[in-house]
């Protein structure tokens, strides 16, 4: 059984007074506080150990890059992977999916090709794509929800055809928390021979994530979202694709050997990683894994669920609530409008009373037009919640809708 309170206290931030209490950080899909850890590993770094990786022959290049390597390594056995050089240390998701957008491009797609993306993603998992349609006069596809924010699958063989030459799909939505079966998706792209991309922004702090079993080609996510630092995220992509694709960046680092008429590009994963790399967001973030590990990954997830089934049926209590996406399968997230009270208000007076909410479309602009919406409240929930905080947030919500009727 894990000791909510006692995990509490490994996080300073939740201690902070704002206005008149401590913060009910309710925002965790848009970023999750910090462990004491995660916080005490990156200063250490940056006052012990500071230099730059890869390069030097010095005591402290040497452990620096002893470190970044060793978190390479911690990041593979968290989700899996087979090497550790199927991990590529990117700032985020959003620059992994621009990073396979751009470089999967250039090696795979040709002129009428299609790539399929679903009407719940997130911008960065559509946009990087429609630029490499537009690059290379492809199609982008998009396969519809249903009316619970599910994906529907009943549409999946219709929308795939011999010319669709990847799959990026979410874990999980994080306008809505519906979790996509995305091991059914990838068993049916692989039928037919499509690699699947899976964005992991929101899965991999909320899903046990073993990219072998999933079997999927890539996984994007970033450091922040699962406890470690900003700046800091990562692709994993299989050896043979990664093999396959040229670099997105060029520069140091990235290279074997250059002249000015040719340049030898380093191996995995190097060849991916142009440039001074985050390095010691890369310790923090495996700071954060390990602590994670160590809580224990598995009482972690029950404990969410529990908080979640509870924040969700005490929240439906609330007369004039319409919650956004409906799916049994859900994790974590809870999109919400409030009577017909504007997501906009109910979170600025949410705000006054210490709750942290998004308010918004959640850089999920077609999904809000699917819904006929311009926005929602999100209340996005991480283990260090409590009982008390739902509670608080339900007699909150409750206030601000009198005080708007
Ligand atoms: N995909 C999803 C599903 C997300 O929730 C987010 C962050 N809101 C992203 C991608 C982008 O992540 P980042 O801003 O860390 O690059």
């Amino acid at each position: 059984m894990l000791d909510i309170n006692q995990l509490r206290n490994d996080f300073p931030i939740l201690h902070h007074t704002l206005y008149k209490r401590p913060v009910v950080y309710l925002d965790n899909a848009a970023t999750t506080q910090k462990p004491k850890v995660v916080i005490d590993t990156t200063s250490e770094y940056y006052a012990k150990y500071n230099s730059n990786i890869h390069r030097g022959v010095h005591f402290l290049s040497e452990k620096m890059t002893e470190a970044y390597e060793s978190a390479r390594q911690t990041v593979k056995q968290f989700i899996n992977a087979t090497y550790n050089h199927e991990i590529i240390f990117t700032s985020g998701t959003t620059e992994s999916v621009n990073l396979l957008a751009f470089s999967f491009g250039e090696a795979f797609i040709r002129e009428g090709d299609e790539i399929v993306v679903s009407e719940m993603e997130h911008h960065s998992n559509i946009v990087p794509w429609q630029m490499l349609c537009q690059r290379k006069d492809a199609k982008l596809k998009v396969l519809p929800i249903t009316y619970t924010g599910e994906l529907n699958l009943t549409a999946l063989p219709t929308i795939i055809n011999e010319r669709t030459k990847l799959i990026a799909i979410t874990h999980v939505s994080n306008s809505m928390g519906t979790i996509n079966p995305i091991k059914e998706i990838i068993d049916f792209a692989h039928q037919r021979n499509i690699p699947v991309f899976i964005d992991g922004a929101q899965g991999i702090q909320h899903q046990i994530v073993n990219v072998q079993e999933l079997d999927c080609d890539f996984y994007a996510f970033s450091g922040h979202k699962i406890y470690g630092p900003t700046g800091i995220g990562v692709l994993y992509g299989k050896e043979k694709w990664l093999e396959q694709i040229p670099p997105y960046k060029g520069g140091g680092d990235m290279i074997k050997t250059v002249t000015f008429e040719k340049t030898i590009y380093n191996e995995l994963p190097f060849k991916f990683e142009a440039g001074t790399t985050n390095f010691i967001g890369a310790v923090g973030l495996a700071a954060a894994l390990k602590y994670l590990n160590e809580k224990g990954r598995k009482e972690i997830l029950l404990y969410e669920t529990e908080l979640y089934q509870y924040a969700l049926q005490k929240i439906q209590t609330i007369e004039g609530i319409r919650i956004i996406g409906t799916s049994d399968n859900k994790t974590s997230i809870i999109s919400f409008l409030l009577d017909n009270i504007h997501p906009f208000d109910t979170g600025m007076m949410l705000d006054k009373m210490d709750i942290a909410v998004r308010t918004g479309n959640h850089c999920t602009q077609p999904l809000m037009k699917f819904f006929g919406i311009d926005g929602t409240v999100r209340a996005s929930l991480a283990f260090y919640n409590t009982y008390e905080e739902i509670d608080y947030l339900v007699d909150s919500l409750k206030k601000v809708k009198d005080l708007f009727s």
